[in-house]
């Protein structure tokens, strides 16, 4: 029987109906950018197996780093305990988040990693005293699957059985260079009307909304405000992270620092599952207290594994060698040019860019999940490249070794998609 007969014994799969479901393609191999299916095809994964393998897939340095982390200590509780590949991370990632970071929190996955900041936020501002029951958010944003995940995200099929059971959350639009005073007078009367804990966004880049980019000016003002109003700032980099928007990260783009920083998918190289919620001083200290009950109460068994920090640390050194920033760069430089050839393009609504993200809106109107997506998704595989639209949204997010005659492959199938569709 084929593994793809075989799932459907037994397998309840993420974000899938299975009633109208085809069924999954089994993929037994990756290597690089290619995924390779039981019958022996090879997919570019043109999105990083959503983001996280953007080193390639079974990439020597990371593996080999798991390997022998793998034989000296696998696993150990980490309350209590330390090991070395942790402290070995904290001190990298603090090395290259933003000046004003200090302390890393451990978790296991992106949505925990923003429910950890949501919980830090409302509970420092617990612990100083102050009741604080208002979270701020984007309008279309995406954090995760987790209840506070799933309530500071935009309203869609994802969350929208669960909408009752949510947190208070206020919502603002991004900023599109046009609507920001619109916007600050709102978040002024929001202010003023709640008590405002903290401000949950994904920076300059919302992934799941279709790759949707935003004006930095505009959301360097937001974040100001907030600052002002002692609302702390959470920045939502899961998705942004480790160099895709031409930065280590997005933030790095912006004057204004958050308080809190979210990070998982590329966090492991797209090895391990793993999460992390980054802070300032000023908000560990407001957890320091001779009651026990002023710490943070919160854990996740596999927290802080030492598999995953041994991903995570060769996973950074990969991100700062030169190699790999140039690649970035190079990539970059091949997306603007594609960008230029399909401005214009009849079929084509709008394009965006920023780093190694690169993502065109096309003019049919189309359901998230609906059939034309469906064909789209479908075109992409039997071209060997496997892209996931969003909507009407087509986008690329490739591992950052792939070569300029691959990402040819992708623009390629891109234009002659425009042509059938
Ligand atoms: C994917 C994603 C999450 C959720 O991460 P999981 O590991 O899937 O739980 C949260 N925020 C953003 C911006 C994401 O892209």
């Amino acid at each position: 029987m084929s593994l793809q007969n075989r799932d459907k014994k037994h397998i309840w799969h993420p974000l899938t109906q299975h009633k109208t479901s085809e069924g999954a393609l089994a993929i037994v191999a990756a290597k690089g950018v290619y995924l390779y299916d039981e019958k022996g095809n090879g997919y570019i994964d043109a999105i990083a197996s959503w983001y996280t393998a953007m080193y390639g897939h079974c990439n020597e340095k990371i593996t080999s780093a798991v390997a022998a982390q793998m034989l000296r200590l696998d696993h150990v509780v980490f309350t209590g305990f330390t090991h070395e590949p942790a402290i070995d991370l904290s001190e990298k990632l603090i090395s290259i988040l933003p000046e004003n970071q200090q302390k890393i929190f451990f978790n296991d996955n992106g949505s925990t990693a923003v429910e950890v900041g949501i919980k830090m936020a409302l509970q420092y501002h617990h612990n100083k005293g102050f009741k604080k029951n208002t979270l701020v958010a984007f309008e279309e944003g995406f954090h995760g699957d987790t209840f506070g995940a799933m309530s500071v995200s935009g309203l869609s099929v994802y969350n929208g059985p669960f909408e009752e059971f949510f947190l208070k959350v206020e919502r603002i639009p991004v900023p599109n260079g046009a609507n920001e005073n619109e916007i600050l007078s709102r978040l002024e009367i929001i202010f003023s009307e709640n008590d405002c804990a903290a401000f949950v966004y994904e920076p300059l880049v919302q992934g799941a909304a279709g790759m949707k980019m935003h004006s930095r000016e505009g959301l360097e003002k937001i974040l100001k405000l907030c600052k002002r109003n002692n609302v702390l700032c959470i920045a939502d980099e899961v998705m942004t992270g480790f160099g895709k928007t031409g930065k280590h990260f997005a933030s790095n783009h912006l004057n204004t620092q958050p308080d809190i920083i979210c990070l998982s998918k590329a966090l492991t190289a797209g090895m391990m599952p793993m999460g992390i919620t980054s802070c300032t001083q000023d908000i560990f200290d407001a957890f320091l207290d001779d009651a026990i009950g002023k710490g943070f109460f919160h854990a996740h068994t596999y927290s802080a594994n030492p598999l995953a920090c041994a991903a995570a640390i060769a996973g950074i050194d990969l991100l700062c060698s030169k190699e790999i920033q140039l690649a970035i760069e190079r990539i970059e430089a091949q997306h603007k040019q594609f960008l230029i050839r399909i401005i214009d393009h009849p079929k084509v609504s709008a394009v965006r860019q920023l780093g190694v993200i690169l993502a065109l809106d096309l003019k049919t109107e189309m359901e998230r999940y609906g059939d034309l997506r469906n064909r789209l998704y479908d075109h992409f595989m039997t071209d060997g490249i496997y892209l996931r639209p969003l909507g009407n949204t087509i986008y690329i997010l490739p591992p950052y070794c792939i070569t300029n005659s691959e990402l040819k492959k992708i623009y390629d199938s891109i234009l002659k998609a425009l042509k059938i569709f």
